[in-house]
């Protein structure tokens, strides 16, 4: 089973992401490396709750 979840970026809090996770699979918090627009860089992206 799937479910959605936003990602958010940790350095300026922008939710750039939505995207799904197997709740089996990841029961915790994911993070992830994503482009930041914002920053125009690579940054640790978190999901948020
Ligand atoms: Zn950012």
């Amino acid at each position: 089973m799937r479910v959605k979840i936003v990602l958010e970026c940790t350095e300026c809090h922008d939710r750039n992401y939505v995207t799904t996770k197997n709740k089996q699979k990841h029961p915790e918090r994911i993070e992830v490396m994503k482009y930041c627009p914002r920053l125009k860089k690579y940054t640790l992206h978190k999901e948020t709750k």
